[in-house]
């Protein structure tokens, strides 16, 4: 029998275990896998919202959606409530459904800006049924033969334990102890082990790094270079608390602007967890955390904690035979929850591209152009948030308003303006729907419209616009609350109605 490659998980956070667990459940008859953590240094255990993407994630893998819900305490999100983005006192949602219905021709908005300019059309939320469900606190997984476009909350403590359990019944090694060292050959470049405490040894053909901001492997080892893009995502600390339930759990997250930064609220089947993103550039931790538990509903649960983190990421996140995954490759706040989501890429990525052979460096070149085009993707949408903000009473939102942004979003945020054209990026994660909604929501109103909603008659147009409503009322007339809907489809293990 053909020799297994031997594959080596540095790190059993979410990003550890979601590799080992995805390799062992399509690849172990090639690959031999150990994962290697420690218990001693913990993991960051705070990427609880989810964007819809990690539904076909988990299909792919054969992860049964109420099995993974109830074990993790989820509930489901259908997009994210931005509070005082904008301005103070002002709010928008931007779900994950489309809004209205596109041509060919023209996105959604051009007709339904055009219907506005004649009198008519409603709001923009009339046209969305996720975006609808999450204002009144509705949920189904369908309506009718349609799918709701979704995401989760769940405990991410939780999700890796139960990752490390299904991964060990496929076979994953787990080695507990503290990587005190890498060892590199000197010829080739390549990782050829880990040193553990007490003079153990770890060796093997290929390395995962899922070690955290640290990056043991790819940044300690292999010098691989950070590019630092904190000049436009300024944020470089959270403090994140637990409260009790106050109330039945909504299907969205709240991001809630505040002078200093902004607090995000995920509320799980058994508790709501809190938490508040700032720069240390404009605010202290001590006032930051006042702040948050100034704004905080429910009694807390857990101690504060501080994380402190740096925005970017490492330029090759292949380089040899090593690859960052997770934390260890960079990061991006956690305003859009996009981490998971940037995980779960990487690794099917990686899945695609895999060095069975050994040969490996055409496939590290395309991963590493894919990830950048990635990355910068979500970079600039999220820099969209804080850039296109009229606030004008902090230190904060005036550094935001008034910095230089990347051309890539200066170019996009330009056409929008000039005639509301939003498009898709090669390497893709947010559609235009997305745009759309945040432009929109954030104040960004385009000067010209295009003419595709001139082409029809006033009256057709406000006949098809109004038909779409009432087809959005109808489903959502059909719609159970979302808490029903929970206690039916995946209440959480052990939970007894509260
Ligand atoms: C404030 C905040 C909020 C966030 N919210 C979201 C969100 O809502 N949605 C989202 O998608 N993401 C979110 N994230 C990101 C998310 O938390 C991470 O992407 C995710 O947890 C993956 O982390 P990781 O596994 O890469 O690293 P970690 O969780 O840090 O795991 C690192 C692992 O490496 C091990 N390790 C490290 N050093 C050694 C050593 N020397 N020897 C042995 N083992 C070692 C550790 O023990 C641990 O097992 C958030 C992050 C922050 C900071």
């Amino acid at each position: 029998m053909e020799k297994k490659m031997r594959v080596i998980v540095a790190g059993g956070g979410t990003a550890g275990w979601t590799t080992a667990h995805c390799l062992a459940k399509r690849l172990s008859n090639m690959l031999e896998i150990i994962l290697v953590e420690s218990d001693q240094i913990g993991t960051v255990g705070v990427g609880e919202a989810t964007i819809p993407t990690m539904r076909r994630f988990h299909q792919f893998f054969g992860i049964d959606e109420r099995e993974f819900m109830r074990e993790t305490q989820a509930t489901f999100k259908l997009g994210i409530d931005f509070v005082n983005w904008s301005k103070p006192g002002e709010s928008y949602i931007h779900s994950f459904g489309d809004i209205g219905e596109s041509t060919w021709l023209a996105g959604f908005h051009q007709y339904w800006m055009e219907a506005k300019a004649n009198g008519f059309g409603g709001s923009l939320e009339d046209y969305c049924l996720e975006l609808k469900a999450a204002q009144e606190d509705k949920f189904a997984t369908k309506v009718g033969d349609k799918s709701l476009a979704y995401a989760f909350h769940m405990n991410a403590t939780a999700y890796a334990k139960w990752l490390r359990k299904k991964s060990e019944l496929l076979g994953v090694q787990r080695v507990e102890g503290k990587i005190n060292e890498i060892n590199v050959d000197p010829v080739t470049g390549n990782i050829t082990s880990l040193e553990l405490e007490h003079d153990r040894q770890v060796a093997g053909d290929f390395f995962i790094d899922c070690s955290g901001w640290r990056g043991l492997l790819l940044g300690d080892a292999l010098d691989v270079e950070f590019e630092d893009w904190s000049h436009w995502i300024a944020s470089d600390r959270a403090w994140a608390v637990q409260t009790k339930k106050t109330g039945p759990p909504v299907p969205y997250t709240s991001a809630i602007a505040h002078p200093i930064g902004w607090q995000w609220h995920i509320p799980l089947q058994t508790r709501t967890g809190n938490g508040l993103v700032f720069s240390s550039k404009f605010c202290s931790e001590d006032d930051a955390l006042k702040t948050l538990l100034g704004n905080i509903t429910g009694e807390t649960t857990t101690e504060p904690r501080l994380l402190k983190f740096k925005t970017g990421r490492r330029i090759n996140p292949w380089h040899k035979n090593c690859v960052a995954i997770g934390l260890s490759s960079g990061f991006i706040e956690p305003l859009e929850s996009t981490s998971i989501h940037l995980i779960n890429t990487s690794l099917v990525r990686l899945m695609n591209l895999f060095p069975f052979s050994g040969e490996m460096e055409s496939s590290t070149e395309r991963f590493n152009r894919e990830t950048r085009l990635e990355w910068e993707a979500v970079r600039d949408f999220i820099i969209l948030h804080y850039k296109q903000t009229q606030r004008d009473d902090s230190e904060f939102w005036n550094y935001y308003r008034t910095m230089d942004i990347p051309d890539s979003l200066a170019h996009r945020l330009e056409i929008f303006k000039e005639n509301g054209y939003v498009w898709e990026d090669e390497v893709n994660l947010f559609r235009t729907h997305s745009w759309v909604q945040v432009m929109l929501g954030q104040g960004l109103i385009p000067k010209n419209r295009h003419g595709a909603g001139r082409m029809l008659p006033p009256k057709e147009l406000k006949r098809q616009l109004d038909g779409m409503i009432t087809s959005v009322d109808q489903d959502l007339a059909k719609l159970p609350s979302h808490s029903d809907f929970i206690k039916q489809y995946c209440p959480a293990v052990g939970l007894s109605d509260n």
